[in-house]
């Protein structure tokens, strides 16, 4: 990459090399992401992988994730002013559990995952929601029509290659008062280990994009979209809430 994906600036320096494995850092917003980026195809496959190693373990969890999904989607409400037929849409949705949850919540839920072990996982045991098999943008393809009121993205822009065009599209299927639910890993976050390494979200090349608030408040800024509340993370990461400016 020539530049970056944040702010164009060309000016960016080595953060950290590891075995020939190298994170820059730009020097206007303070994005760090790895260099060279991988290819898209290589990461989707990857994912695949991963997933299907720790799969068990994952699913095996569910009151406890489906209590904290009901948790949040009910604090998601709170910042729209729709009170019926809320559309509500997760990307990256694993399970399925927060989409279940927004259903039993009274919404209208679709979820959107390339995990084809997740979604068949999802679409067995949550059979009343809308899963989609694939990623942001041949979703988009196939449904630029829609508008939703909540979407929700959690831990996964940090596996991207074009957060531009994620983020576009993110704002095109936003209706005009929706929310967008974001939380990524914060490398600059005071509790982060000092030692890269140690830290649980230092994982190249699957996070190749890796935020702080700074650079994160910028790409949102650049597609009109105003964060307006930040939740306070001890878990070295960033959630927050954003919509159209
Ligand atoms: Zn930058």
């Amino acid at each position: 990459m020539e530049k970056c994906q944040v702010c164009d600036c060309k000016n960016y320096t080595n953060y950290d090399e590891n075995n020939g494995t190298i994170l820059v850092e730009c020097s206007e917003c303070g994005f760090i992401w790895l260099n060279p980026l991988p290819i898209q195809e290589d990461i989707e496959k990857l994912y695949n992988n991963a997933y299907q190693n720790v799969s068990s373990s994952y699913f095996s969890k569910v009151r406890k994730k489906m209590n904290r999904s009901k948790r949040r989607s009910k604090f998601l409400e709170k910042f729209i002013l729709k009170k019926n037929n809320i559309k509500f849409l997760d990307i990256g949705s694993n399970g399925g559990f927060m989409v279940e949850a927004a259903r039993l919540r009274g919404h209208e839920a679709t979820g959107i995952e390339i995990d084809p072990y997740s979604i068949k996982y999802a679409r067995q045991h949550y059979t009343k929601n809308v899963f989609f098999e694939g990623n942001l943008e041949a979703y988009y393809d196939k449904n630029s029509e829609k508008k939703f009121d909540i979407i929700y993205c959690s831990e996964v822009i940090e596996h991207l290659v074009d957060i531009n065009k994620f983020i576009m599209l993110i704002k095109k299927l936003l209706d005009t008062n929706g929310i967008v639910f974001l939380t990524t890993p914060d490398i600059k976050h005071w509790r982060r280990p000092k030692d890269l390494r140690k830290w649980d979200a230092y994982c190249p090349p699957d996070h190749c994009l890796y935020f702080n608030n700074k650079s994160l408040s910028k790409l949102l800024t650049k597609f009109e979209l105003k964060i307006i509340k930040k939740m306070i993370a001890f878990k070295p990461g960033i959630k927050i809430i954003a919509k159209h400016i």
